[in-house]
């Protein structure tokens, strides 16, 4: 049966009201695939396999919560939806509005946003407002504003954004027969973590499939679930988890210790080093938040901290590298220049 969408696939499985009218632009369905040599670099004798979420419509997760929150909004006769975003969100959040014919704003921290963002968010016709502060005051904002006026909030905070992001997990099992035994993804507003447990205890009451451990990752510069308190000024190259006060921070740590996982930090030099291996390795360009779970992971092998061997181990990659491309450009000395001569390009290839 060809894929028709997120909510026609799993939608008996998630909590939405009954008013719930369906925008989709078949998100989800996203492939597991297979890193040898990336499982072979870490040490090897395990299984890993990359979901690859940045293949989602408008190139991140953030799309499975998305046709739940907007589909429900669209239902319930809101005329605009609101956001705070570090990016993906913003992206997502448009793209879903235009197609239900709805109004969007996104408020942005100034200055903090990947360019293939907030070029999403413009092109699928938000109203963009940068926020002089940083994404916690931003979120602060638009909760402010929802509250007072008939505005929709599509934040993860939205319960809808939660149940529709719990089909990652429904995916995994369906595609593996089970549960994987770690999965590891990045953690920024802890949204994502929470509706992956979510998923899989749902699933497993339904269909025995087991549970996984859960692995979280957030970034060293903005780690308050590390730290145990919030960070004021969180700072990090992985601009998707640059938050210091996650909104379900409370629900991720008791999801990590219930999994018998953890929540640990990885360096932007780890998540940049991660990115590059997986794209050299693997093919996989991934945003460098996406590659913070991969970069936990790596560095609590290099430990000794983590058994996986004969073990399965998913890791979810949120988005994809075309969002953030100046991280890797920015780094390099323009290509080599030849003129249109034969013996000039044998000279740059054979030399
Ligand atoms: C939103 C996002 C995250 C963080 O997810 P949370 O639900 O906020 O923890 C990680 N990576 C990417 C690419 C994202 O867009």
């Amino acid at each position: 049966m060809p894929h028709r969408g997120l909510l026609e696939k799993y939608g008996s499985l998630l909590d939405l009201p009954a008013h719930t009218q369906t925008v989709t632009l078949l998100e989800g369905n996203t492939p597991l695939i297979p890193a040898p040599h990336l499982a072979r670099e870490m040490g090897g004798g395990f299984e890993l396999l990359i979901k690859f979420e940045g293949l989602n419509p408008t190139g991140s997760f953030k799309d499975r919560g998305m046709t739940a929150a907007v589909s429900e909004a669209l239902g319930r006769g809101a005329a605009t939806v609101i956001c705070a975003s570090t990016g993906n969100t913003a992206a997502s959040a448009a793209a879903y509005a235009a197609r239900a014919g709805l109004k969007s704003i996104v408020l942005i921290p100034q200055g903090k946003v990947a360019a293939g963002k907030l070029a999403g968010a413009l092109a699928y016709g938000a109203q963009v407002i940068q926020v002089d502060g940083s994404f916690d005051d931003a979120l602060s904002l638009v909760v402010q504003i929802s509250e007072k006026h008939p505005i929709c909030l599509v934040n993860s905070i939205n319960p809808y954004r939660i149940e529709g992001q719990k089909t990652a997990a429904f995916e995994i099992c369906d595609a593996l027969g089970t549960a994987p035994d770690w999965l590891c993804l990045p953690v920024g507003n802890a949204g994502n973590i929470t509706s992956y447990w979510a998923g899989f205890t749902q699933y497993d009451l339904l269909k025995a499939t087991g549970l996984p451990h859960l692995l979280g990752v957030q970034a060293a510069g903005a780690a308050p679930l590390v730290l145990g308190h919030p960070v004021e000024k969180p700072e990090t190259v992985a601009t998707a988890i640059r938050i210091g006060r996650p909104a379900r921070g409370e629900q991720a740590l008791q999801a990590a210790e219930e999994s018998r996982g953890r929540i640990v930090a990885a360096t932007d030099e780890q998540i940049l080093d991660m990115q590059k291996t997986l794209a050299r390795l693997e093919g996989i360009w991934v945003e460098p938040a996406s590659a913070a779970g991969l970069a936990g992971l790596a560095a609590e092998l290099n430990r000794g901290r983590l058994e996986v061997r004969a073990k399965r181990v998913v890791a979810v990659c949120t988005g994809h590298g075309l969002k953030d491309p100046e991280i890797v450009t920015r780094a390099l000395t323009a290509p080599q220049i030849v003129p249109p001569k034969l013996e000039a390009l044998e000279e740059a290839i054979l030399r």
